[in-house]
């Protein structure tokens, strides 16, 4: 390629060496090589190199080059960006799971990166920064969120140890108590308290007791005919007799399920039978209604003395068994030792 030399070409020359040399400069990497360095050099020093065949090869070389460098740029920062994507991704996923969909920063995110792959002609660098905040940005929520989580778990333990106290609390007083909850008589742990005292007190100054086992008859009928809320309200019913039919020093209460018991200060087997008379009496008469039906009801009892015996335990087995004897005998009636 030779042309003749005149000012004009001068000109041209040095126009197309300014060009040719801005044209080997990356369009996206961030620097030259030193191959296209020195290439741009010597054209740029000298335009007239530009008139040999034997910068052509060079030209080529550094536009492939220049190539090369713009398409590695390219990968690097696509790798870079995939990176970080794949990493919101898999956490936002994570808090997504683990709080509710109406956490507004998340809400923000996502709508942040939704508009990313909206804009297809965004800067990859400002793409990168701002992928990058987000990422801080998801860390924090994640820290602050994960803080929560343990200020609850915390508030939850100390819950769960809260009940558990209570729990221990309302064993200890249930075993305490020594009320029967339906019927609100003393329970068997009462009446054994109460026995156990007044052995006691026959020991050291033979103080005579009696002790009356009374037992609704036919119990489990009412049970079967008007259902177990009937029975429960006859249950509590009878013991509202048998409290107002008991003296003020007499004790009362529910020795278990439909049985119950009297424990008589002073009082031998007349006395207990007395009682039990009266009892059986009231209960006759009385009018045990639920839900508009009339139910009847009528209660046994066996009667025994402290001292027809030779201990607590003999003189309780002995009232039982004539409760026993009174149930053979056709109910609604008293039996003891004649
Ligand atoms: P008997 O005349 O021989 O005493 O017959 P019974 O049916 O009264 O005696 P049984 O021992 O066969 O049945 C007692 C029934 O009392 C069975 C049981 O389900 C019932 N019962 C025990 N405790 C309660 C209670 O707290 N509430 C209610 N509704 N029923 C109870
Ligand atoms: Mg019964
Ligand atoms: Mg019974």
């Amino acid at each position: 390629m030779t042309a003749p030399k005149t000012d004009n070409t001068a000109i041209d020359l040095q126009k197309v060496s300014r060009l040719l040399v801005a044209s080997f400069v990356p369009s996206i990497a961030s620097s030259v090589n030193d191959t296209i360095a020195d290439v741009s050099e010597k054209i740029r020093k000298n335009p007239a190199l530009l008139e040999d065949d034997a910068i052509e090869k060079e030209i080529k070389a550094a536009i492939l080059l220049r190539i090369a460098l713009d398409k590695e740029s390219v990968k690097e920062m696509v790798e870079s960006i995939d990176g970080v994507l794949d990493k919101l991704s898999l956490r936002l996923i994570d808090m997504i799971e683990s709080s509710d969909n109406s956490n507004a920063e998340i809400q923000a995110i996502k709508k942040e990166l939704e508009s990313y792959t909206e804009e297809s002609s965004v800067n990859f660098k400002i793409a990168h920064k701002k992928l990058f905040t987000i990422a801080v940005a998801l860390e924090e929520n994640t820290q602050l969120l994960s803080k929560n989580l343990k200020g609850h778990n915390e508030d939850v333990e100390a819950l769960s140890k809260k009940v558990k106290k209570l729990e221990a609390e309302l064993e200890e007083t249930k075993k305490e108590s020594k009320e029967d909850f339906l019927t609100k008589l003393y329970n068997k742990r009462a009446l054994d308290e109460f026995m156990e005292l007044k052995e006691a007190e026959y020991q050291r100054y033979e103080r005579n007791y009696a002790i009356v086992m009374l037992d609704i008859d036919h119990f489990k009928e009412v049970n079967d005919t008007f259902g177990h809320e009937a029975g429960d309200a006859v249950l509590s019913a009878f013991a509202k007799i048998l409290k107002k039919e008991a003296r003020s020093v007499d004790i009362v209460g529910r020795f278990g399920g439909e049985e119950f018991l009297a424990l008589l200060s002073d009082t031998d087997t007349h006395g207990g039978v007395t009682f039990a008379k009266k009892v059986l009496k009231h209960v006759e008469k009385s009018r045990f209604m639920y839900k508009g039906n009339r139910i009847k009801v009528t209660v046994s009892a066996g009667v025994s003395e402290r001292k027809k015996h030779i201990s607590l335990q003999a003189t309780i087995s002995s009232a039982d068994e004539y409760l026993y004897i009174a149930k053979k005998n056709g109910r609604n009636r008293v039996e003891y030792k004649k």
